[in-house]
């Protein structure tokens, strides 16, 4: 997806405008095509004596068939890769504020050989296993050097940062090659906390790979508001990807869920997920179909914005129950220990959004329901823990739909510009990011948002 004015900077009449006036410039982004995937391109991993996970790392990334360089020396060797596809610095063994200087040493030299579209991987110590004051301190500073990053990275690099517990770092393989991966173009300056309580259906990391693999398969996932939009292609993208998927819609969109599903191989349930007997109708069908669930997507979702001073109590109401009530219902159905539907490697996946994070003015409704998703997802992840399951949410910034298309120019061009990426991402950004997440090899990750913003300033 390319709008108006990324057309028009990346011609070279409008590059010399845009760069006089000094106007936004969009790299062209690499996304995943299953089609006609990139090659990953060499791995640069860069160390230190005393990283506790450069091994796994190593052995996560090489299991793939990507060649892996390590590197110690601030300066680089002849051997090294000229152009690598991905930069990745093993930073656990960062104890001291004076070993800070790791960051410049190691990656300053050679950020700028970075390929287009190539990627910076941190990887840091969680706070739970930092055993002096300086370790801690350190370690949280990641989080500022990345985000710094992100906003320096040109040609459609991106930074993200994990923290990995040393004693469990294979939990990390699928986001590891979720972040090396175009598949991850649109998400940049981001944390992830990975923890090592739940665990995947498979003992193995899924092997890649990623454009060969089909990581869910044997999975049923199911998808609400899948007629348009971020949800049709979600369920596109978990059947691209494996899934046998149950797409949800009102009966309205009836036509267009029956598209949905038919693309997808998959089966059409229509249903308002607002009715009373909701979660126990979702619950029937998926078994009914394919005999379990084992992903959950809560993607419906509505707008109904006006100031609150002028919002209608029916406004209100409808936006709290269609995106916050009905996922809160369908979850605790799920989770129900009288007769649990998630097992080990269960997956919920929300659908949050910044303005959840930020606050949007009119659309207090919207931000209210958008941030009781992220509760939702935060106060259910020891319980997804105890039975091997997790949940998870994800925080979508300026995406390209028909729902974007319809704002005043001026605030789409806002919308669109104000990220490190200098553009607004696509229903398929969306939905790898929720692929990922329901990735049985993903269960270090629960209780976490993901944000898939291009790194937006708002709610930075
Ligand atoms: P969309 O309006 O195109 O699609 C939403 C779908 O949900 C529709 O098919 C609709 O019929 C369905 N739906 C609505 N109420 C329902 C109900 N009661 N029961 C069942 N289905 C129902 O929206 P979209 O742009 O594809 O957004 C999808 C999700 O992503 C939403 O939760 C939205 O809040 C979130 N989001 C979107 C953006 C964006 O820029 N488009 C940004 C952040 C978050």
């Amino acid at each position: 997806m390319v709008d108006r004015y990324q057309r028009f900077a990346a011609t070279g009449f409008g590059g010399f405008v845009t760069k006089r006036l000094g106007l936004p410039r969009p790299p062209h982004l690499y996304r995943h095509s299953p089609e006609n995937p990139r090659s990953p391109g060499p791995v640069l991993l860069a160390t230190t004596e005393d990283a506790t996970v450069t091994g796994a790392l190593h052995a996560i990334l090489a299991e793939g068939g990507t060649p892996v360089h390590t590197c110690t020396s601030p300066d680089p060797t002849p051997d090294e890769p000229q152009e690598p596809g991905s930069l990745i610095l093993d930073a656990t063994g960062i104890t001291e504020t004076t070993q800070l200087c790791t960051l410049h040493r190691l990656l300053g030299p050679r950020v700028r050989s970075l390929r287009a579209g190539g990627r910076v991987l941190v990887v840091g110590t969680p706070a739970t296993d930092c055993r002096t004051l300086g370790a801690a301190v350190a370690q949280r500073s990641l989080e500022g050097f990345t985000r710094a990053l992100a906003k320096e990275l040109r040609m459609g690099a991106t930074v993200n940062l994990i923290y990995v517990p040393a004693q469990a770092p294979t939990t990390a393989a699928s986001t590891v090659r979720f972040l090396v991966s175009d598949r991850s173009a649109y998400v940049s300056g981001q944390t992830l906390h990975l923890s090592e309580t739940t665990q995947s259906t498979n003992t193995e990391p899924p092997t890649p790979p990623i454009a060969e693999v089909a990581p869910l398969a044997d999975t049923v996932a199911v998808v609400t508001g899948a007629a348009r939009g971020i949800g049709a292609t979600i369920a596109e993208t978990a059947a691209r990807d494996g899934a046998q998927v149950l797409c949800i819609d009102v009966p309205h969109a009836g036509a267009h869920l029956a598209d949905t599903a038919t693309r997808v191989g998959g089966q059409a349930l229509e249903l308002d997920i607002t009715e009373d007997d909701a979660p126990q109708r979702i619950v029937a069908a998926a078994r009914h179909h394919f005999g379990r669930l084992d992903v959950m997507v809560h993607n419906a979702g509505i707008t109904r914005d006006k100031t609150l001073a002028r919002m209608s109590a029916q406004q209100w109401d409808a936006v709290l129950s269609v995106n916050l009530l009905a996922a809160q219902r369908i979850t605790e159905r799920l989770v129900d220990p009288t007769d649990p539907v998630l097992g080990p490697g269960g997956r919920v996946v929300c659908t949050s959004s910044i303005s959840g994070i930020a606050g949007n003015a009119g659309q207090t409704n919207y931000s209210t329901s958008k941030a009781g998703l992220i509760g939702l997802v935060t106060a259910l992840a020891p319980t997804a823990a105890e039975r091997g399951a997790t949940v998870n949410a994800i925080a979508p910034g300026f995406i390209e739909t028909p729902m974007t298309e319809a704002m005043p120019l001026l605030v789409r061009e806002a919308g669109r510009r104000m990220n490190s990426l200098r553009q607004g991402g696509t229903p398929q950004d969306v939905a790898e990011a929720v692929c990922y997440l329901a990735d049985p090899g993903t269960g270090g990750v629960n209780g976490q948002v993901l944000r898939v913003c291009g790194q937006s300033l708002i709610g930075a």
